[in-house]
């Protein structure tokens, strides 16, 4: 009898919990990076004709910087392997970095705050325009010309954790460094001691 009251009482407790945390989640919009949107840039690589003047979603982590040309943006957009994680933080090697530039307005383009560089894990952001297989605006490249985009998730500082190899590697260096120093040292008073008894 006892016991089920406890058990119901944890219960309770566990469902107040939730509930005081559950509006704290809600208030965070970002939406789950796992809703992969099509078509990947391989995809429109290899398939230009499909995909030509037709409006794409497309979905990506921001890399490099936006690189502003008066109303508009290039930004860069990277689907590849690395795109959530890196290698470091034990993303499985997949290939090569694949993306796609992204002709964007200047003011949604600064909507982007973390690009990724080898310091940071930039911001996945959804992008929504007309694909170009050959942009007759931009030079014959392939591009997307973006309407709208949309925050996914957040960028952050890369990860580089500290292999248990290299924290050890460190101690044996600093207790060889300190052993050094003690030799070092004792040669010194030996040599000195030497000399004196020479004089
Ligand atoms: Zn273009």
């Amino acid at each position: 009898m006892c016991g089920r009251t406890i058990t119901r009482l944890v219960a309770l407790g566990a469902v107040c919990g939730a509930l005081l945390i559950a509006p704290g989640l809600s208030a965070v919009a970002w939406a789950s990076p796992q809703v992969y949107s099509a078509p990947s840039s391989v995809e429109l690589v290899e398939h230009p004709g499909t995909y030509d003047g037709k409006t794409v979603t497309f979905q990506g982590e921001a890399i490099g910087e936006a690189m502003v040309r008066g109303d508009y943006a290039w930004i860069h957009l990277n689907d590849d392997a690395y795109m959530l994680k890196n290698v470091e933080e034990g993303a499985a090697l997949g290939g090569y970095n694949t993306g796609m530039p992204v002709w964007i307005p200047a003011d949604e383009a600064r909507s982007i705050q973390v690009f990724g560089d080898y310091k940071h894990e930039g911001e996945i952001v959804r992008v929504e325009g007309t694909f170009n297989a050959a942009c007759a605006q931009h030079g014959g490249d392939m591009d997307i010309h973006a309407t709208s985009i949309e925050h996914v998730a957040p960028g952050r500082d890369a990860k580089d954790p500290v292999h248990p190899n290299k924290a050890l590697l460190a101690v044996v260096l600093t207790l060889a460094a300190g052993a050094l120093w003690w030799a070092e040292g004792h040669a010194g008073i030996r040599e000195r001691a030497g000399l004196s008894r020479r004089r």
